[in-house]
């Protein structure tokens, strides 16, 4: 599997789990497993995040506004809430770029 290139260190030391559990740029992030300075998910991250959110948002309310029915209502928003949070996983897992975090960088 792929692994993800240290901003530090320039290694691809970051397994795809790994950098999913980073964390975005306000977390504290994780420590690269070959230089140990840390390591969090890029803007891309938020910005994918964001995008997701809004869809996530909207199929919430039209879920609720369209249902007649609340237990399925229910159902569908959780299954929103689920998937957005997936869907941010994976992109962070596969795609985005690792970079330090801003904690680190003032
Ligand atoms: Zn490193």
């Amino acid at each position: 599997m792929k692994k993800h290139v240290c901003p530090h260190c320039g290694e691809a030391a970051f397994s795809p789990l790994r950098k999913a559990m980073a964390g975005s740029l306000r977390s504290s992030g994780k420590p690269c497993p070959n230089c140990g300075r840390k390591c969090c998910n890029g803007m891309g991250s938020i910005y994918f995040s964001a995008v997701t959110s809004v869809i996530m948002l909207i199929v919430c309310i039209f879920a609720y506004i369209t249902m007649e029915d609340k237990v399925v209502s229910t159902i569908i928003i959780v299954a929103a809430i689920a998937a957005n949070f997936l869907l941010c996983f994976l992109f962070d897992m596969f795609f985005g770029k690792l970079t330090a975090p801003i904690r680190l960088m003032e």
